[in-house]
C-alpha cells in the first residue's frame, strides 16, 4: 500500500538544512505530531507548532500568493494599489487571527505566528516594516522586466507553476520548488521570485531544480535556464548548472539522504524514535525553533 505522503521518506534541501541544524528539531518536524487525531496531548501540541511561521516567512508566503495569482490568471495584472490593498488586508486578518490564537482552536488548520505563540515583544514598527517589505516586493514584482517578458509569452509557453514537486533521482524521492516554468525560444526557464536580500543562490537547490526540469521535459542541461529575481531590487539573475555541479549535487543528495536514514529505527517503514535524535548544543537555533516548548532541552 502507498505510504501517506506525510510519513514517506523523501529528500529536500529544507529537510537537509533542518537535519544539519538540530537532529531533535528534525525529528519533531518530520516524525512527530503527524497524526494528531489519534496521538496524545504532546502529538497534538506538536501538530500545532508545525503550523507556526516566523514573520519574515509569513510575509514571503503572502507575497508569493499574490505573484502566483497574477501569473496563473493569464490576464494583465490589476493595478498595483489594488494588489497591495489585497495583500495588506490578508496580512491584517492573519495577524489578528494569530494574535487571537485561532490556530490553537480545535479543527482550525490556519497558521499562527511564532512571535505570538512565544509571546515575543515585537514593537509595532517592526511589524510595520515587515508589511512594508511585503508591499515593496509586490510593487517591484509588478514593475519588473521579468514580469514584462512573461506577460508577452503566448499562453502555450506557460508550462506549470507548482509550489513543490517530487521526482525520483536514482530511486530516491526528491522534493524541490522549481519555480514557474516557461518555454522561451528553445529553452525551459524556471523563474523564482525571492525576498531574501542580498540574494544568496544555493548550488544544491539550483541543481535540484535543474534535475527536476531535465527529468520532466527530457531536455539537455544547456537548454535549462534558472532565473532568480531579487524582489528588493527587481534584478533578474540568470544562471545555469553545468555537468560537474550536477554530479556533485547528485552525490551530495544521496549522501545526505543516507545520513538521514542512519538514525531511523527502520528505514523501510521510515519510523524513528525521539531519543535517537540529539538536541543541539548550540543555543542559537533554539531561539527560532517552533518546537522549543516541547523540547527536553528546555522543559
Ligand atoms: S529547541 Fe533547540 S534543541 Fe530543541 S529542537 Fe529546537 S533547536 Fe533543537
Amino acid at each position: 500500500m502507498e505510504k501517506d505522503a506525510k510519513t514517506r521518506f523523501f529528500w529536500s534541501r529544507e529537510r537537509d538544512f533542518t537535519f544539519k541544524t538540530c537532529l531533535r528539531q528534525y525529528f519533531f518536524r518530520y516524525y512527530a505530531g503527524l497524526s494528531p487525531q489519534t496521538g496524545g496531548p504532546r502529538d497534538k501540541e506538536i501538530a500545532i507548532l508545525h503550523r507556526l511561521n516566523h514573520r519574515q516567512d509569513w510575509a514571503n508566503e503572502q507575497v508569493q500568493r499574490i505573484i502566483r495569482a497574477v501569473l496563473e490568471s493569464g490576464n494583465p495584472p490589476p493595478a498595483a494599489d489594488i494588489l497591495v490593498q489585497e495583500l495588506l488586508t490578508a496580512m491584517r486578518a492573519d495577524f489578528r487571527d494569530s494574535r487571537n490564537g485561532l490556530y490553537r482552536q480545535a479543527g482550525n488548520a490556519s497558521k499562527g505566528l511564532f512571535e505570538h505563540e512565544y509571546q515575543l515583544k515585537v514593537p509595532d514598527h517592526i511589524w510595520k516594516e515587515n508589511a512594508d517589505r511585503a508591499e515593496d516586493a509586490v510593487r517591484r514584482f509588478l514593475e519588473s522586466e521579468t514580469l514584462k517578458w512573461i506577460l508577452a509569452l503566448p499562453p502555450e509557453a506557460r508550462l506549470e507553476s507548482p509550489k513543490g514537486v517530487e521526482f525520483i533521482l536514482d530511486g530516491l524521492p526528491v522534493r524541490v520548488r522549481p519555480g514557474f516554468a516557461f518555454r522561451r525560444d528553445d529553452r525551459i526557464e524556471l523563474v523564482h521570485w525571492r525576498m531574501e536580500s542580498p540574494l544568496q543562490l544555493d548550488d544544491i537547490e539550483s541543481a535540484g531544480r535543474v534535475l527536476y526540469a531535465a527529468s520532466k521535459w527530457n531536455v539537455s542541461l544547456e537548454k535549462i535556464q534558472l532565473v532568480d529575481v531579487e524582489l528588493s531590487t527587481g534584478e533578474e539573475h540568470r544562471h545555469a548548472v553545468d555537468e560537474d555541479a550536477l554530479n556533485f549535487a547528485k552525490e551530495y543528495i544521496h549522501d545526505s539522504a543516507d545520513e538521514m536514514q542512519f538514525p531511523l529505527d527502520d528505514p523501510e517503514t521510515n519510523t524513528a524514535a525521539e531519543d535517537n535524535f540529539d538536541t543541539t548544543e548550540d543555543d542559537a537555533p533554539c531561539r527560532r525553533c517552533p518546537y522549543l516548548k516541547v523540547c527536553p532541552k528546555w522543559t
